[in-house]
């Protein structure tokens, strides 16, 4: 796949993504195309995109043709588990040099490939441009496919380097790879009228394997999860669903329409995140499918589903009940979290539209409620403002804001990437009501806001005198 002006163009006026359909009008929502400003926080690069949304196909091998800091950086950071296969757990890199630099890093490009197939055998590899070896122009779309012929395994061009644009950019640049190289390449052994895929869940802290049984339970069979704890080969075979779920909507988007133009797969946007959602997901993937007992079994599992979790959410539900929490997030995060948080009984007092489309907003406004306050920018002293006037109990937010948390005085809890608990599904909200009481509950914050003894020295004339 040639990285072209053009192609950039279409990825960032991707018409399936709802920020591109105010065009024209006014409030149009321009985070796609905002080019990054020097000093500002962006996040990742388009590089990072691309490999959140493929290193979690476990046993392939994945390349990052570039100096070593690009996958240094980022490697790891997302904890997204495999069941079988850990070859996505390796970091390769082709770790160039500055006499590659000069003299091009294309042949040590075919070495790396060469050296991995021979010590790995995987079932495939992808191969990261980066902003260096895009520069210096090395033809990656070449040496992939020379190396593709030789070694006869697909070795698939990611071109993503990190200038191009961000992580969002990013993701769509690996789901254009997923569909020019990989899907629709191989048969699965048989199909059912049941089968839909997964796109945008990449099994952080295993929570796709949360639902699975779900699915598994209601008759559905998920075909390929595009891509946490996939195979290679399963990818393959994913234009025979008959639909596909977004879980994490806009981080390939890109793949639902054009499968729905390619291969006629219907897609539909859901969350696994609290009660309500997770209803729904289920009610809407049976009624798309269009089968009544289906349909039938889907509401039996439901009445199952939420009867188990009264009774195991009732003791958290009367320890959370009515605490108020800052929600600091972005995307479908800040309204689908809002929605858990609403089931267990707490409330919600404001939250982040940061990343969120007009769809998104709309849902948060209502969650909201006419108190709540939408967070359109922030930054920590805005989040510590808002802790304030709210008089928060919790701050539920990405890593990076614990320390915000802490200078508040108020619990923590993360709710992005990095985190090691599930949340999705029906026990995913157990887990998660465990965690809000453990945060909320913990003994330290008790000692943590009590006065410093020199406070309480500079408040006390009696203590103060009876200093030598
Ligand atoms: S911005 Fe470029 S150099 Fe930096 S990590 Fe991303 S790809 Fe590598």
């Amino acid at each position: 796949m040639k990285l072209t002006k053009g192609k950039i163009a279409d990825l960032l006026n991707e018409p399936g993504c709802e920020h591109n359909h105010k065009k024209g009008q006014q409030g149009k929502n321009k985070a796609c195309t905002q080019q990054a400003k020097p000093g500002a926080a962006q996040g990742g690069c388009a590089f990072d995109g691309a490999s959140i949304a493929l290193v979690p196909i476990t046993d392939a091998a994945h390349l990052v043709h570039g100096p070593i800091a690009c996958a240094g950086n980022s490697w790891g950071s997302r904890g997204s588990l495999s069941s079988d296969a850990t070859t996505y757990k390796m970091g390769f890199t082709t770790d160039i040099s500055e006499n590659d630099i000069i003299f091009g890093g294309e042949k040590r490009l075919y070495k790396g490939i060469s050296q991995i197939i021979k010590r790995y055998d995987p079932p495939a590899i992808f191969v990261y441009s980066t902003c260096v070896t895009a520069l210096i122009g090395d033809d990656l779309d070449a040496v992939c496919e020379a190396a593709t012929k030789k070694f006869e395994t697909p070795i698939i061009p990611v071109n993503s380097p990190g200038f191009v644009g961000s992580k969002n950019l990013g993701n769509r640049l690996a789901g254009e790879s997923l569909l020019d190289y990989v899907v629709g390449t191989a048969e699965p052994e048989y199909t059912t009228p049941y089968d839909i895929n997964l796109i945008g869940e990449y099994n952080v802290a295993g929570e796709v394997w949360s639902v699975l049984p779900l699915f598994e339970k209601v008759g559905i069979r998920v075909l390929s999860k595009i891509t946490g704890d996939a195979t290679f080969e399963e990818i393959r075979y994913a234009h025979r669903a008959k639909l596909n779920v977004m879980i994490c909507s806009k981080a390939l988007i890109n793949m639902g329409r054009k499968m729905e133009e390619r291969y006629g797969i219907p897609y539909i946007e859901e969350s696994f995140y609290g009660v309500e959602d997770m209803n729904r997901c289920l009610r809407n993937i049976a009624q798309k499918i269009g089968d009544e007992a289906l349909q039938q079994r889907v509401e039996t599992v439901i009445a199952e589903e939420t009867a188990k979790l009264d009774i195991a959410l009732a003791p958290y539900r009367a320890r959370l009940k009515d605490k108020k929490m800052v929600l600091y997030t972005g995307g479908v995060k800040s309204w689908s979290v809002m929605s858990a948080a609403q089931d267990l009984g707490m409330k919600v007092v404001a939250t982040s539209t940061k990343k969120s489309t007009e769809e998104d907003k709309a849902k948060i406004k209502k969650l909201l409620g006419k108190d709540g306050i939408a967070l359109a920018k922030g930054n920590a002293k805005e989040i510590l403002r808002v802790i304030a006037k709210t008089k928060a109990d919790m701050l539920v937010a990405g890593g990076r804001n614990q320390y915000t948390a802490l200078k508040a005085r108020i619990p923590f809890l993360d709710i992005n990437q990095e985190r090691h608990t599930p949340y999705a599904g029906y026990v995913g909200l157990i887990e998660m009501a465990k965690e809000f009481d453990r945060a909320l509950h913990s003994p330290i914050w008790q000692q943590v806001r009590q006065p410093a003894p020199w406070e309480k020295v500079a408040s006390s004339p009696a203590l103060k005198d009876s200093l030598p």
